[in-house]
């Protein structure tokens, strides 16, 4: 089998794979209709292990740029993320 060269896509999510939440996706994103409780048990798991990820800068800035909407993602949960970039846009 032969490699090619990794295309654009792949280069721009590397930093993915070096994430601490490969293993356990589910605990980064929530249902609909999860109870309150349980949403914000997994948020704040999902953010310690943020907190010692080595791409949290590259995961926060993607979110952050690409306007992820669901989920945690560099330690930020979605409505962090939302009023973040209220505080960005209005300076
Ligand atoms: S910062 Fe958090 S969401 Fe981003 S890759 Fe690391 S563990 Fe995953």
């Amino acid at each position: 089998m032969q490699w090619s060269e990794p295309t654009r896509i792949d280069e721009q999510w590397a930093w993915a794979d070096r994430g601490e939440c490969q293993d356990v996706p589910d605990l980064f994103y929530n249902a609909e209709d999860e109870p309150k409780g349980l949403r914000r048990r997994k948020e704040s798991a999902a953010k310690e292990l943020c907190e010692r990820c080595p791409v949290l800068a590259e995961c926060r800035t993607h979110a952050m740029v690409n306007r992820e909407l669901y989920g945690v993602w560099g330690g930020l949960t979605e409505g962090e993320r939302h009023r973040l970039a209220g505080r960005l846009r209005t300076g």
